[in-house]
């Protein structure tokens, strides 16, 4: 009885036929063991059950023809044009084909070989070829897997050819037999899959086509399952292995914060806060991941969420990805206090004294400090100081503190760190996860996640798989949504005209430079061209420049005058991608806006609109290819974040985002998570439940080695305790 897992433990060199440099050649390609090997899936099958006869396929038409090769010859006409003729037989009549510039075709393909042939069959000076047909080598005569039947075509392997794959795939898999099936019998009954054996079976030698669709969804499934079981594991481990906190919260503050602001909360914020706050009462930590749209009002939930710990003793800290972004984070969370009149007398030595301010709230108050590279800033004090603001966080003074991820990197110790809230999910992986953790010393913080980036729910499934979600899917009232237009560059004058526009109703204006990669330098010097050309262009409107080359002080100085109006356009890099909020600015153009991804795109364009004035964004671009046509077409039909997330993932593929945050992907195969996304589901809900029930898999001990072996040293510390 072979399971996974052993075939897994088994060297392709044991398989027939290979020897010590095929078997060089596979694991060049990743292939290993017979486990591998016999997930090595055919890219397509090549009918061979009747054989088609060269003699009367029709001239003009597209065909699959199979001979033997008769002749391979190759001429040089040209120094630059390389030509080979290859002429395949059958019982009927004879074809040719003809490759350019193909290299290497002629030692690949050799007399006495059978090759099928797909292609469009020619009429050339009477007799019949092909032009640059796709082609397949099946074997010499001998082999039986390729007459009578479908012939599968493996993904080619250099310097293995086709039939000797075939052949040691053909007795890996009889070798292997019986297969163990561990998946369990309810999930395969509910889902009508066939038994994982005839699975391989059936993907690698099917006698019908209508076998192949429900062998591969039954391995597809297995992947999913594997996945799903590592991800219910990994949250249940995670569980195991932290002292959370049982908050209690009083309401105190909260209450009087959500009553203090101008507006009442949107039916899906107080869902969030209520799935949040049942969280925070558990005695295991959370680890929440909060989807919403830029402006879907993700930081009152956040105050919210901290202020539910404060109010038991505990401190809570804010994370940003930039030092601006803290800043922006600062100034917006202690206003909101004081609106709701939770700000402390900011004259802290006149109350050291004793001495009443005219500016002290009678009720709690709210201490929030500011701490980055460059500044200290607290909201109970003027005059702090670094030194001191560390001391106070250290002691238990400071109620919340905003900073940098380097909050967590740096020597900041916190008397009692409860609740943590980090914005933008992309840049705060897994380590980041496990220093926080080490930061609370005896105790394991709450952690909400913040992203304005909507991920599909392909993806909350798998690579977030393990983070409890939370979505605030209605904007506040009154937002109307961004009217987005792509422009050729040879119509960039109608952006400046609208940026004219709006600033003469007192509007303002972002430009966005050309995306350089990898270089910043290259890209803050284009902006700075950028800067001189608009600026004589637009002499009427005062034009600023801001790009990561600055420094932050110089950066801050700048979104300061921005934000007072003391600017009319401002030209930036990337730099403005995150987070920056300045509800004034109702124009954003995008130049060479077909280099930018989607998700940026749509977080570019989120910082428009988000005030009572509608925005306008304005995408000059020059599509080259398919794709950021695509791309540009999206985004001026839709400004739902999630659509375009979905359409983003659809153009890229899964392989794209996979590489990110791995652990277990590298066992989807087969699987394709936008295409199967039912069976993700299926096998989402399936796995959650088995581990639910069955927390060690005791019950399932086969099915436990499987993920182990499957999904490598990713997982292997679920299995320690
Ligand atoms: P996000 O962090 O999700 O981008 P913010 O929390 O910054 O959004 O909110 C954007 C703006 O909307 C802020 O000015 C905020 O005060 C306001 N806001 C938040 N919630 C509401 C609401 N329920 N009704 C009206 N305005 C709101
Ligand atoms: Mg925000």
């Amino acid at each position: 009885m072979a399971t996974l897992s052993r075939l897994v433990a088994v060297p392709t060199s044991k398989v027939k036929d290979i020897g010590p440099s095929r078997q060089h050649a596979l694991a060049e390609v990743g292939i290993r063991n017979v486990a591998d090997l016999l997930h090595h899936i055919p890219r397509r099958y090549v009918d061979r059950t009747e054989t088609a006869d060269i003699a009367v396929v029709p001239v003009g038409s597209e065909v699959t023809v199979v001979g033997e090769v008769t002749s391979v010859q190759t001429r040089r006409p040209k120094p630059k044009l390389l030509i080979t003729e290859v002429r395949i037989a059958d019982d009927t009549a004879s074809i040719k084909a003809v490759w350019f510039n193909l290299k290497h075709i002629d030692k690949t393909i050799r007399e006495g070989m059978q090759l099928s042939l797909s292609g469009v069959v020619e009429s050339f000076k009477g007799s019949l070829q092909m032009k640059t047909p796709a082609y397949d080598i099946l074997n010499d005569t001998t082999e039986t897997l390729v007459t009578g039947r479908w012939v599968p075509v493996h993904p080619q392997i250099a310097k293995i050819n086709p039939w000797v794959i075939r052949r040691a795939i053909r007795s890996a898999l009889q070798r292997s037999k019986p297969i163990v099936d561990t998946i369990p019998a309810e999930s395969l009954a509910r889902l009508s899959l066939i038994g994982r054996e005839q699975a391989y079976e059936q993907i690698h030698f099917p006698e019908t086509m209508e076998q192949v669709v429900p062998a591969r969804n039954r391995l597809a499934f297995d992947e999913l399952f594997r996945l799903e079981l590592a991800l219910a594991l990994q949250k249940r481990r995670q569980m195991l292995d932290s002292t959370g906190i049982a908050h209690e919260p009083t309401g105190e503050l909260v209450d009087r914060f959500l009553n203090g602001l101008p507006f009442t909360l949107t039916g899906a914020q107080k869902q969030v806060l209520e799935e949040i706050s049942a969280d925070l009462r558990l005695g295991y930590p959370m680890h929440r991941l909060l989807q919403g749209e830029v402006g879907s009002g993700k930081t009152v939930v956040a105050v919210a969420t901290l202020l539910q710990g404060v109010e038991g003793g505990w401190q809570g800290a804010i994370m940003a990805p930039t030092e601006v972004l803290a800043g922006q984070h600062y100034q917006g969370v202690t206003a909101l206090l004081a609106q709701s009149g939770l700000s402390p007398d900011p004259l802290g030595p006149l109350s050291d004294l004793g001495m009443a301010s005219l500016f002290a709230s009678d009720g709690p108050a709210v201490h929030m400090a500011l701490l980055t590279g460059s500044t200290a800033v607290a909201n109970y004090r003027d005059d702090i100081t670094r030194e001191r603001l560390l001391e106070d966080i250290a002691s238990g003074q400071v109620d919340v503190l905003v900073g940098t991820h380097a909050l967590i990197q740096e020597g900041v110790h916190f008397a009692r760190l409860g609740v943590a809230v980090v914005d933008e999910q992309h840049r705060f992986g897994v380590a980041q996860r496990v220093l926080l953790k080490e930061k609370a010393d005896a105790v394991d913080p709450d952690l909400l996640i913040m992203t304005a980036t909507p991920i599909p729910r392909t993806l909350s499934m798998t690579i977030y798989g393990d983070l409890d979600m939370s979505i605030i899917s209605e904007m506040p009232p009154g937002r109307t949504p961004v009217r987005t237009t792509v422009l050729s560059p040879l119509e960039e004058i109608a952006a400046w005209e609208t940026i004219r526009a709006a600033a003469g109703e007192g509007r303002q204006a972002f430009v966005v430079c050309p995306l350089v990669e990898d270089s910043p330098k290259v890209e803050a010097a284009s902006a700075v061209a950028e800067f001189q050309r608009l600026s004589a262009l637009m002499p009427a409107l005062r034009v600023g420049l801001i790009h990561g080359q600055l420094r932050s002080g110089e950066k801050d100085q700048v979104m300061a005058e921005f934000r007072a109006g003391e600017i009319d356009v401002l030209v930036a890099t990337t730099v403005i991608e995150v987070g920056i909020d300045v509800p004034n600015a109702t124009v954003m153009v995008i130049e060479d806006a077909d280099r930018f991804g989607l998700s940026q795109l749509h977080q570019l364009r989120g910082r428009v609109g988000r005030g009572l004035h509608p925005g306008i964004c304005l995408l000059l671009a020059d599509p080259t290819t398919d794709e950021s046509e695509q791309r540009l077409r999206a985004m001026a039909s839709t400004t739902d974040g999630f659509v375009l997330a979905e359409e983003d993932l659809r153009i890229r593929g899964q392989g794209t985002v996979f590489g990110a945050r791995q652990s277990g992907m590298a066992d989807l195969r087969l699987a394709d998570v936008l295409r199967d996304f039912d069976l993700l589901v299926a096998a989402r809900h399936d796995a959650f439940e088995l581990v639910d029930r069955d927390p060690e898999l005791s019950g399932h001990p086969e099915l436990a080695e499987e993920v182990r072996s499957m999904l490598g040293d990713a997982v292997e510390w679920l299995f320690h305790s």
